[in-house]
C-alpha cells in the first residue's frame, strides 16, 4: 500500500496514534516540560540513548524525557515533514533563522570558511557578516550568474579553500527568482571536502519548498525552511525547519538541545494543522500565480516580469537546464519593474486595496512589497546591481484569493503609476 501513497495523504494521521491520547482523533496540544517515566530503569535508558552513551535496539525510539529534548507534537511534525523531502530526520525550531544559525554554528568553528550565494535571506547575511565574522568564520559570497569554475576561483582567492566547512545556498534566489544549480555545487562540496573534513551543502527552500523543489535529491546534505512561509502558510506562526541523513541531524539536534530553539508544542501543532492543507494551498497559489503574471507581462506599465514560468519559453540555455531538473512548478512568488523608479513603486504599492503592503511570504493572503528599501535594504549596492534590486522593483507573493480580484486589485493601483 505505501510504495506510491503521495505525502499529502499521510499529513492528517502519520506519526500519531489515537490510543496513546484518550482516542483523540486530532494530536492533542502536549503542554508539558517533562514526562513521568514508569521505572527508574526506563529513566535510565532513556538517557543513555539521548546522550549517546548506548546504541538504540532495532526498533527502539528514544522516549519522552524532557520538551527541550523531544515532545510529541515536535515528533509528529518532523515525522510529517520528513515525508515531502525523502529526508531520514527533521528538527523544528521556534524560527527559521534559529534552524539556519544552529546549522551555520554546528558545521563551522573558527577559522573556517563559508561559502554562500548572495542575495540571501537579510537575517541569513547578517548572521554571516557580522555575526560569524566576529567568530573569525569567513565568508565567500557568489552570484547566481558566476559559472563553476568562477565559484572555485572566488574559493582559492580567499586563502581558506582548505578549510571550507560549509556551502548554504538560496534558489530560486529571493526576489528575482534567478537559479543556483544544486548539482554543481554539490560538485564544488565533493572536490573541497577532505578525510579529515566533509563539506556541508545546506539549501534553503523556504521559497518553493516542501513541495515543488527537493534539495536532497540533488546532492544537498541539510534543506533549511522558514517554516514561518509556506510550511505555516497563514502568516500567524514563526517558525523553523531542517532536515537531512540522521548523522547530520543528530548534530543539529543536539545543538539544538543545548541552545534550546526548539519549537514549542504549540507552534508545533499550528503547523500540523497547516500541513494538511499545504499542498492545495500551494497548488492554487501557484495556479494564480501563472494568471498574475500573464497580466503583468502585457501590462503597458510593467517592464520587466521576474517569474519562474517564464524560463521554459524565454530563459537561458542555463536556467532552462536548472529549471528542469529542480523544479515542479513556477511557484508563487513574482517580482516586476514597474516603468519609473520609487514613485512609481510605491504609488503602486500605496494604492492596493486587497493586496496587503507587508513582507514574508507564502501565506493565504497576497503580499506586496519594496526590495530596494524593505527586505533587501541591507544587501551591498554592488549585489543589488548584479540581482536587479532596483527601485522600480516590486514584489509578490499570491495567495489564495480568486484570481480575478488579485488581478483587479492590481490593475486599478497601477492606474496610480
Ligand atoms: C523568512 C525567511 C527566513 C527567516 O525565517 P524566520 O522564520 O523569519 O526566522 C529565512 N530564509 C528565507 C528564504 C526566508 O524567506
Amino acid at each position: 500500500m505505501y510504495h506510491n501513497i503521495h505525502p499529502e495523504s499521510f499529513m492528517m494521521t502519520h506519526g500519531y496514534q489515537s490510543k496513546l491520547s484518550e482516542g483523540a482523533l486530532k494530536t492533542p496540544i502536549f503542554q508539558t516540560s517533562t514526562f513521568v517515566f514508569n521505572s527508574a530503569a526506563e529513566g535510565k535508558r532513556f538517557f543513555e540513548i539521548a546522550y549517546g552513551l548506548s546504541t538504540p535496539e532495532k526498533d527502539e525510539e528514544m522516549g519522552l524525557i524532557y520538551s527541550r529534548l523531544n515532545n510529541p507534537n515536535l515528533e509528529i511534525l518532523e515525522s510529517r515533514l520528513c515525508l515531502w523531502d525523502q529526508a531520514e530526520d527533521a528538527a523544528v525550531f521556534e524560527s527559521g533563522m534559529s534552524a539556519i544559525s544552529t546549522v551555520m554554528l554546528e558545521f563551522m568553528k573558527p577559522g573556517d570558511l563559508l561559502l554562500y550565494s548572495r542575495p540571501v535571506y537579510g537575517g541569513t547575511d547578517h548572521f554571516i557578516n557580522h555575526f560569524l565574522q566576529k567568530l573569525d568564520i569567513a565568508s565567500v559570497g557568489f552570484s547566481p550568474e558566476d559559472n563553476k569554475e568562477q565559484i572555485i576561483e572566488k574559493i582559492k582567492a580567499s586563502g581558506r579553500a582548505h578549510k571550507l566547512a560549509l556551502i548554504h545556498i538560496e534558489t530560486p534566489a529571493n526576489p528575482t527568482n534567478a537559479l543556483i544549480d544544486i548539482e554543481m555545487c554539490a560538485d564544488i562540496k565533493r572536490m573541497f571536502s577532505t578525510e579529515e573534513q566533509e563539506v556541508i551543502l545546506s539549501v534553503d527552500n523556504t521559497y518553493m519548498g516542501p513541495i515543488w523543489q527537493h534539495p536532497l535529491n540533488h546532492g544537498a546534505d541539510l534543506v533549511l525552511y522558514s517554516a514561518t512561509k509556506y510550511i505555516g502558510g497563514h502568516s500567524d506562526v514563526i517558525a523553523g525547519a531542517c532536515l537531512g541523513a540522521k548523522p547530520l541531524m543528530a548534530r543539529v539536534k543536539g545543538l539544538r538541545t543545548f541552545m534550546g530553539n526548539m519549537a514549542a508544542p504549540f507552534t508545533a501543532w499550528l503547523l500540523l494543522r497547516s500541513l494538511e492543507t499545504l499542498k492545495v494551498r500551494m497548488d492554487q497559489q501557484a495556479r494564480n500565480a501563472e494568471k498574475v503574471a500573464d497580466f503583468l507581462q502585457n501590462h503597458p506599465k510593467v517592464e520587466k516580469v521576474y517569474y519562474l514560468g517564464n524560463i521554459p519559453t524565454h530563459g537561458s540555455e542555463r536556467d532552462k537546464t536548472i529549471y528542469a531538473k529542480q523544479y515542479k512548478s513556477a511557484g508563487a512568488m513574482i517580482a516586476f519593474d514597474i516603468k519609473g523608479g520609487e514613485q512609481e513603486a510605491f504609488a503602486f504599492l500605496d494604492n492596493l486595496k486587497l493586496i496587503k503592503l507587508a513582507v514574508s511570504l507564502g501565506g493565504t493572503e497576497s503580499l506586496a512589497e519594496h526590495p530596494y528599501t524593505m527586505t533587501h535594504a541591507d544587501v551591498p549596492q554592488a549585489i543589488k546591481n548584479t540581482m536587479h534590486i532596483t527601485d522600480k522593483l516590486v514584489r509578490l507573493s499570491i495567495g489564495v484569493e480568486h484570481y480575478d480580484d488579485t488581478i483587479a486589485d492590481i490593475e486599478q493601483a497601477l492606474n496610480f503609476c
